[in-house]
Order: structure tokens, then sequence, then C-alpha cells
């Protein structure tokens, strides 16, 4: 049949329009969706275009750092110093080249990440609920939305509950706006087509079923918008901050170089060429023109390694903040414990049931704890049939697997009834009506005609929400009494108190021609008893705790749970002061300013909204704190946006949540979240590495150079000698940082300020220090040389070669800033570096022994007591740094006694 699209579907009744897309409320086959899949194409926009290779590679060359040497190779080869000029060229060009490939690498990486989080849609496929890449829907799919989801495709509404839709990105309406079913006039304006939802906009309330009417390019947004959303720079505030930095360093050395241009013309004499090479090779080794292309590399290592952690960044500006977290704000149920829910005990007016078993798994045993029977009880026939019919999960497979689909809170009162051998019962329930659950008035309820053709209300919820809603409650021999709601709330704590979720359930019988609303449950409804629920802690959560702990960052649980499910839990997973405990309720009565004092004296907050958790975020952030905060719902959109990073939850987590959230965690674990922290901490420390290697290392080049244009020294290396240091150097060691592993006692240290200087004291010292032994180690081998009488040439080489030992032998001191550098750990390093070494000797080999560099370079062989003698000095610059360290550690952890 022909499938009739570009309708004026909104006006048409949703049977016509399943009718014309040749559907039916039960969805397509998954035969017919790829038929049509081929047909239509896929159900996404086309995206911003990336730089194609040539332009990448060119938008290497932008950059101030290689202008300057562009321009210096420009003058040298106006001097006819041609070898200098290419030494020049190459650096340029490996620069370029590295550059390149790493951003490139990096912008593949992102890339993958993006389609990690490529949306998703619920669908009907041959009867079955599937979730599918919502690229892959065609016209005709029927699918499922909730509160909290990002709409798919343009849709005909075919089935629609308290639904409410966000329609801002298309209509510009920022109030939602109401949906249903029936269908609009012909001619209604897009913001007035009630009957349909239209792809890109958000789902805020309520459930729905509709048909896909049209997907990719043919929907609303795709005719108003073909380009949505760009490619994400790869930089962060810190990034720019060094970039900024780098070219102030640039700007020095070229106001520095003139400086002593003159100096050494008029005042030392020197003959100007000779001159003006050296200050151009030496203005070429001191501008740190692979800074801007390793720092990017290192924020992509950081980027992957926390995926590879399942924290999945959204945006990279996050991760300067992640390093920087002193709170982290989480939820409780399903991120600090497994969600994996198993009835524990039930409670009705008549006595107290245990129940046995293991997870989902269908054995175990209810036992009363008097004498009573399980068919003595009314109320637990009650308790099975609400718990059976206010439930929306499903058992995936029932046959092998325990594979549930839903709520595991709603799964385990499935297993519930499974052990009561009742399971079945719920195939001859007709449910006419739903009001889902919702985190504000915590119940959720049915209308359900039963198989004894009554009709009937099944609520659940928090025990507080269902008493307010019961004047009776049902006796064992299943007739009502006046409810006892002190004995309730007694029971109820002493339930939570053991650390279990708990729930109460409610009924009550209605006229057949009732509709479900709130008014109808504020009647008065049955009280039925309650049911605790385990959630076992994490095992990975105790000892992330603990790991926040250590590294200065405090842990706050907050939950909609009871308060005393909230403190157990807290106390089994070692949060400090779990028994102290803020309620929603205890939030609203204080002030902002109250708020901020308690706030960050209490570590658990329950019965608490996503209102109290904004409030709780602004409340810390006065303090000064960096809050991490997770979230899952529509309404945590607000406190993860608010939040300095904004974690949201990969599995359970709505689109609302992960569309504002900087972090989203592919497993909804605590400890993913702890883990992307320490690797925030770990790319802002390589950072620091990178940057500690290249200024020192470039200034004690440049000192040494200084110090013989100053004093009139003869050089102890010539110009281009120095452009071949910067050559074999800058692009391979320098690179190796950004691999480095995070140091063991990462987390055992107080978080940084975000604002924190990378240049602080003891780098600047550093810096200094390094200058000061770069200087004495090259002159002193200059001066062995001469005093040897060897000539020139061969003192040279010597210098070229000891600086280069420096340099290799700073870099494994470097890696270690925080530690010894004296463990096998330490010393074996990453797989990075041993390549750079390579790379680095080769070059050095090749530029002492190959003849054809004797002539390009004006070197010549050393003997191998002299290599001695270099990498002596080597290892004597790293045992004075090393033991410079060592006391800077010792003074420190003394001052901190
Ligand atoms: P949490 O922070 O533990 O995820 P929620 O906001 O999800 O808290 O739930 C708060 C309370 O609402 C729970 O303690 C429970 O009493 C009740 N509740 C949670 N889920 C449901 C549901 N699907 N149906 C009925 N009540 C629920
Ligand atoms: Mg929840």
């Amino acid at each position: 049949m022909p499938i009739a699209t570009h309708q004026a579907w909104h006006a048409l009744p949703a049977e016509a329009v399943l009718a014309r897309l040749a559907s039916d409320p039960y969805g397509l086959s998954e035969q017919e969706a790829a038929r049509r899949l081929s047909r239509f194409g896929q159900n996404s926009l086309p995206g911003a275009q990336s730089a194609g290779p040539v332009r990448r590679f060119l938008r290497q060359f932008h950059n101030l750092l290689i202008y300057v040497l562009i321009a210096a190779a420009v003058i040298t080869a106006s001097l006819a110093h041609y070898v200098d000029t290419s030494v020049i060229l190459a650096v340029v060009l490996v620069n370029a080249a590295i550059g390149f490939v790493q951003e490139g690498r990096a912008e593949a990486a992102i890339a993958a990440l993006h389609r990690m989080l490529a949306p998703m849609a619920t669908v009907l496929r041959d009867g079955q609920r599937r979730r599918i890449s919502a690229a892959d829907l065609v016209p005709g799919d029927m699918i499922l939305l909730e509160a909290g989801n990002r709409v798919p495709a343009d849709a005909r509404l075919v089935e629609a509950n308290r639904l409410k839709a966000q329609e801002a990105i298309l209509t510009g309406e920022s109030v939602p706006v109401e949906k249903t079913t029936a269908p609009a006039a012909e001619d209604a304006a897009l913001g007035e087509r009630q009957s349909m939802l239209f792809a890109g906009t958000l789902v805020v309330a309520g459930q729905a079923r509709a048909v896909v009417t049209a997907t990719g390019a043919s929907t609303e947004i795709g005719r108003i918008s073909r380009l949505l959303g760009g490619i994400e720079e790869l930089t962060t505030p810190l990034l720019r901050k060094m970039d900024i930095f780098a070219r102030w360093i640039t700007a020095l050395i070229l106001f520095g170089a003139g400086l002593l241009l003159v100096y050494g013309y008029f005042v030392q004499n020197h003959p100007f060429e000779t001159l003006f090479m050296t200050v151009v090779g030496l203005a070429v080794a001191a501008i740190p023109e692979g800074l801007p292309a390793v720092l990017t590399i290192t924020l992509a290592v950081g980027v992957r390694k926390m995926a590879s952690r399942h924290a999945i960044v959204r945006r990279l500006p996050a991760i300067d903040t992640l390093g920087a977290v002193t709170v982290i704000c989480t939820d409780k149920t399903g991120t600090l414990t497994r969600n994996e829910m198993m009835v524990a005990s039930l409670r009705t007016s008549a006595t107290r049931y245990e129940v046995t078993g293991d997870g989902y798994l269908p054995t175990g045993e209810i036992l009363p704890s008097s004498d009573t029977t399980l068919d003595g009880d009314a109320a637990f026939a009650a308790l099975v049939e609400t718990a059976l019919a206010c439930n929306d999960s499903t058992f995936l497979d029932r046959q092998t697997g325990r594979e549930t689909s839903g709520d595991p809170m709603e799964a385990a009162l499935l297993v519930l009834a499974e052990k009561a051998g009742r399971l079945g019962d719920r195939d001859h329930f007709e449910r006419l009506a739903v009001m889902p659950f919702d985190a504000e008035y915590r119940y959720m309820a049915t209308l359900d005609r039963l198989p004894d053709g009554e009709t009937r209300v099944h609520v659940k919820g928090a025990p507080e929400a269902i008493l307010a809603l019961c004047k009776t409650q049902m006796a064992a021999a299943g007739s009502s009494e006046p409810i006892d709601p002190s004995f309730w709330h007694a029971q109820t704590d002493s339930m939570a108190a053991e650390g279990q979720r708990v729930i109460a359930l409610a009924c009550r019988a209605v006229e057949k021609s009732r509709t479900l609303s709130q008014k109808t449950l504020e009647e008065g409804l049955i009280f039925i008893g309650l049911v605790g629920l385990i959630d076992p802690p994490r095992s990975e959560a105790t000892a992330a705790v603990a790991e926040c702990q250590s590294a200065g960052i405090s842990v706050k649980m907050i939950t909609g749970d009871h308060a005393a499910t909230a403190a157990a839990i807290a106390a089994r997973i070692g949060l400090n002061a779990p028994a102290l405990v803020l309620t929603g309720r205890d939030i609203d009565a204080l002030d902002d300013a109250q708020l901020i004092e308690e706030a960050s004296l209490t570590n658990v907050f329950a019965r608490a909204t996503p209102e109290h958790k904004l409030r709780l975020v602004n409340a810390l952030q006065a303090k000064g704190e960096i809050v991490a905060m997770t979230g899952d719902g529509v309404n945590d959109a607000p406190a993860l946006k608010r939040a300095n990073a904004g974690v949201a939850m990969g599995i359970t987590g709505s689109d609302a949540a992960k569309e504002v959230a900087d972090l989203v965690l592919t497993d909804d674990n605590f400890a993913s979240i702890v883990a992307a922290v320490r690797e925030g901490r770990t790319v802002f420390e390589n950072i620091r590495k990178v940057i500690s290697w290249t200024l020192p290392t470039n200034s004690g080049e440049a000192a040494v150079v200084i110090l013989a244009l100053l004093w009139g020294f003869a050089m102890p290396l010539s110009a281009i000698q120095i452009l071949w240091i910067n050559l074999v150097t800058a692009g391979s060691l320098g690179v190796a940082l950004a691999f480095e592993r995070t140091e063991p006692g990462i987390m055992r240290r107080p978080p940084l300020p975000v604002d924190a200087p990378v240049l602080d004291r003891t780098l600047v010292w550093h810096v200094v220090l390094v200058s000061i032994l770069f200087v004495v180690g090259t002159y002193g081998v200059y001066n062995y040389a001469l005093d040897r009488g060897y000539d020139l040439q061969l003192a040279r080489t010597l210098c070229v070669n000891t600086l280069i030992v420096l340099e290799i032998f700073h870099l494994f001191f470097i890696r270690n800033f925080h530690t010894t550098s004296l463990t096998w750990e330490a010393v074996r390093g990453t797989q990075a570096v041993w390549i750079c070494l390579v790379i680095v000797v080769a070059g050095q080999l090749l530029f002492t022994y190959a003849p054809f560099m004797h002539r390009l370079f004006e070197t010549r062989p050393v003997s191998l007591l002299d290599g001695a003698i270099v990498i002596g000095v080597g290892l004597a610059f790293f045992a004075i740094i090393e033991m410079e360290k060592q006391l800077r550690l010792r003074l420190s952890a003394a001052g901190s006694d």
C-alpha cells in the first residue's frame, strides 16, 4: 500500500492517520521498518560539515608562534643561510604534522563519544517494546514517550496521558503546552496543533503513544534548520589561558631578542650576520611553538580515559571544573545503590511478613511472623493485587534470564507476586487509566477492571503520601476499619531504619463510569499495608566515597527516599555524619542564609524534590564550593545546569537531564564520577607537567646563548645547532607528557581552586633552578672540551648532546612531580615516553656520527669516554633536582603536620 506523506496530520483523527501511514496500534514489523528506512532514509538532520583534511592541515599554521617561525625562515633564506631555513621549516612542518594527526585523532574520539550519546527512542516493533537508535525511526513507527524524552520525530498522538510538551525550539513559547489526541483545526498554527508532537521538542509531563509522521529533514525542525550543533572546539578555559600565556611569552622573547641584537652589535661588536642568526636561533628555540598542540593532546587523552571509565564528557570546559570539584551531591537509588531491589518485608494490619530470596530470582518464601496464614489475611491478597496492577514493569525474558524492563522497584513487586504464585493474575487485569509516578507527589495510581467484574483504583507510593489519602485501613478479614496513622508511621520508621525503601499500597472499588483523577483519590482510599525493599549499596561506592573524603571532596546524598532509609544507607557506605538528616520539609523551613550554613554541615538530604536540589546547589556555591550534582529526571535539569559539573545518568536519565549535563555516566555509578574527577585532576597535572618541562628547558637553552652574547664568550653552540635541538626535542619530548598516567597520590591531595595558577611559586623557582643548572652543565662540558684541547666543532657537538641529555633527564624528573622518581613504576613510564626517547636518541646518534650531518651542522664524532661524561652530567643534574624535590616534599609534609 502506498504511504501518504506530507498531510495535515494534525487535523485527522488518529485512526485515519494510522490507516494512511499503513501502520497499526502495535507498530510496524521489523521487515516493514527496514523497507521504509531504505525508502525514507535515516531520521537525522545533516550535521555541520567538519573541515576537510587540507583545511585542517593549513589551520595548524594559523598561530602567532608559527608566524614568527615562518618570518625567521624567510629572513634566513634572504641571507642565504639555506640550511637554517630548512631546519626552521622542518620545525614548522613537524609541529604541524603532530598537530594535524593528534587533532584528527582527538576529533575522531570526540565524535565517537557523541555517537555514544546519540538519541534513542522507544518503539513498538512486531508488537514488542524496543529501544532503538532514533536515527532508525521511519514514518508509521509507533513510538512511546514519557516525561523527560526529547521527541525523536514528528508524530501524531494516538494516546496521551496528562501530556505536556515544551516546544520553545520551534515556536519560541517556553510555557509547556497540553497535548491531546483530538484533531486540531486544519489551519491551526504549529503551536496549536495539540494532537502532534514535533521532533526536537521536549515531553515535560505525562506519557504518550504516537505514530511517526515525518522523519529527518522532512520534520518541522528539519525544515527550519538544516544545521544543528556545530563541531565543538577542542579547548577549555584553562587551555585558552595557556594559549594567551604562550603568546605573551612569544612577545617577550621577540622583545628580548631585539634587545640582544642591539646590545650584541653596538656594545659587544659581534659581526652582524652571525649575531643575527644566533638571535634568530635563540628566539626560535625559546618560543614554545609545540605547546598548543601538546595541550590539546593532553585534553583529548583525558577525554578518552574518562570515556573508558564510563564518564562521557559532553562539554569539554567541564574537564577543568571536574578536577576542582569540592562537593559531590549524588542521588542514592541506582547511583550509590545497585538499583536491584528485592522485597524483604511486608506489613499488613494483621502481621509482619519476612520475604526470603535472591534478587529477581523467583524462589523464596513469604513467612508471616505470627500464626496468621497468607490465605487468612485479606490484606495480603489486596497487597499482591495492587502490586501487580499498579506496575509498569515486565520481565523481558521469562524463560531464561531475569532481565526486567521499567522501574526495578516495580520489577521487585512482580517477583513478590511470583513468590505468592499470583503473577499470572495480571493477564486478566484491564488497565483503564494511569497516573504515572511523579517525584513531586510521590505516588502512582491506576484504574483497573478486574476479573471479578469490579473496577478498582490501585495506588502505591511514599507512606506519608498514601496515608494522607486514606481514611480507613483493611483488616485481616477484608473489612475496612478506621485508620491508625501513628501505627503505620511507626512501622514505616522501623522498616526504614533497617535501610529498606518503604512504599505503601492502597485501593478502593469505584463505579464503572469513574475516571481517574486527583479528586477520585482524595475521596478516600483503603490503606492495605507497607512493603519494604532492600537495595544493596554498590560495592564500589564505599571505596569511592572514601577516596573522595581523602581527596578533600565531601559527598552529599540527596534522595527522594525516607529519612531513616537514607540515613541507614549513608551509614553503610561511609558518608560522614550519616545520622544528621535534613528532609525536604526542613529545607523549606530554612531561609537562604540558614540553608547556606546547614547545607555545608549536612550530608544526607531525604524526601527532597528537584527544587530542593536547586536550592542546595545555590547554597553550596554561596559557600564557595565547586559542586558536582547528579540527576536523572526532567525536573533535575535546572539543578544540573546550575551545578559547576552537572552529571546525568546514562541509563535511567531523561534526555532533558542528559542534554544539560556536562558529564553523562554510561553505568549510572557513583564510582564513575570519582573516576572522572581523578582524570580531571590528571589532565590538569599533565598540563602543568608539559609546561613545567617546556619552560625550564627552553629558558635553560636560551640562558646558555644569552650568557655567551652578554659576556662576549665564544658560542658553545652555533645558531643552526640551537635550531636542531629545537627540532628534535620540541615535537617529541613534550608530547610524551600528555600521555602520563595518574600519579598515585592524586586523590590524597585537596582540590585545587579552579583558578589555581598554572605557574605557581614552586614552578617559577623550578624554572630558575633548571636554567642555572643547564648553564652550569653546558659551560662545564664546554670548558672541559677546550681544556682537553678539542677543536670548537667537537666542543660544540658535546654541548648539544649535553643539552639534549639534560632535557631527557628533566623529562623523567618532571613525570613525578609529587613523588619520588626513584621507583621501578616511576622509571618504567609510558610507551609514549620510550617512543619519544628512541626518536631523540636516534636523531642524536645521526647528528653526532653521520658524515652528512657533520657537513650540515659542523659536528664531530664523540668518543665513548666523552659520551659517558655527557651522560654523567645528566645524572648529576637529575640527582640535584631530585634531591631538591625530596627536600621540598619533606618540608611541605612537615609544614602541614
Ligand atoms: P530516589 O531518590 O530514591 O530515587 P524517588 O524520588 O525516586 O527517590 O522516590 C521517592 C519515593 O517515592 C520513594 O521512597 C517511594 O516511596 C516513592 N516511589 C518511587 N518510585 C515509585 C513508583 N514507581 N511508584 C510509586 N511510588 C514510588
Ligand atoms: Mg528514583
